[in-house]
């Protein structure tokens, strides 16, 4: 069995390529666990899990990465979210029967959208055409617009567990360099069964057995949503007062129930009007 729920980088000794492969199982099973999904969407969703947790590895960032599609077609919403810290949560959303592979046919008119949300600082965003087969497809033609590194990926999903493998060209001379060629032809062979049920270390020594392989400690991966009544607070206080105590009018209390993780939060009056009262200390000087 390979190791559950871990991301390993890599380094080929004497070329400029790095890689990272990545398996989850229980934070997979967490996320099939709060939906019915068909097999269609399994596939899709589990490649962008793995995908989610390769892309935020080749970045240096303290937050979160969120990888989100939205569509006109059968699957019309997914979205894929890691920190930094390896916590990860996803969902789908369909209403029709999902198609085996191409983008098109999948998501209908859509767009990928990749967003780095850092904890400090600005947000960055990608946005990424729904071309080709598959993610896999469509992410290794962004990396090559818009990195300027040369990556491939490699992804797989079945009902027990998913998981991918990268290979990143890095900056450098590499005058006559044909290590990146040779290694990603190599990869090339690796199959999706190898993916999901290969040790890393056996991955790396079928593909890469002539070469020298500095694998580094693996970082461990689960299934965390982040949502809190906290966060739901403020979104409800962004709403503005005036909606928030329609809606309580209209239903005696208000209730949200978190998509990623099924969590239930409710709001009752007491709760509302805490909300949207002035906080302590700020309140108006009244003159005597
Ligand atoms: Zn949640």
């Amino acid at each position: 069995m390979p190791d559950n729920d871990r991301l390993y980088r890599f380094l080929i000794e004497n070329s400029h390529v790095r890689g990272e492969l990545v398996h989850l199982n229980a934070t997979w099973q967490a996320v099939l666990e709060r939906a019915d999904y068909p097999d269609t969407v399994k596939k899709v969703l589990g490649e962008a899990l793995a995908a989610c947790a390769l892309l935020a590895a080749t970045i240096k960032f303290d937050g979160a990465l969120i990888l989100q599609i939205r569509g006109d077609g059968p699957l019309h919403l997914l979205v894929a979210q890691t920190t930094s810290e390896g916590s990860m949560r996803a969902i789908a959303r369909w209403n029709d029967e999902v198609p085996q592979q191409g983008l098109h046919e999948i998501f209908g008119q859509g767009q990928m959208v990749i967003t780095i949300e850092p904890k400090h600082g600005e947000a960055y965003q990608g946005i990424i055409a729904l071309e080709g087969e598959n993610l896999k497809d469509a992410l290794e033609a962004y990396f090559t617009q818009s990195e300027q590194l040369n990556t491939r990926l490699w992804l797989a999903a079945d009902k027990n567990s998913c998981g991918g493998f990268l290979l990143q060209e890095l900056p450098g001379d590499k005058h006559d360099d044909i290590s990146w060629e040779h290694f990603h032809q190599l990869a090339d062979t690796l199959q999706q069964d190898e993916i999901l049920q290969l040790p890393p270390q056996d991955i790396l020594h079928r593909l890469f057995h002539e070469e020298d392989i500095r694998l580094f400690d693996p970082e461990p991966m689960c299934f965390r949503c982040s949502c809190s009544k906290d966060r739901i607070s403020s979104v409800l206080a962004s709403l503005g007062s005036d909606e928030v105590h329609d809606i309580l009018e209209e239903q005696g209390k208000i209730e949200v129930d978190c998509e990623f993780c099924n969590a239930h939060y409710e709001f009752d009056r007491i709760d509302v009007d805490a909300l949207f009262a002035p906080a302590i200390g700020s309140s108006t000087v009244t003159k005597h």
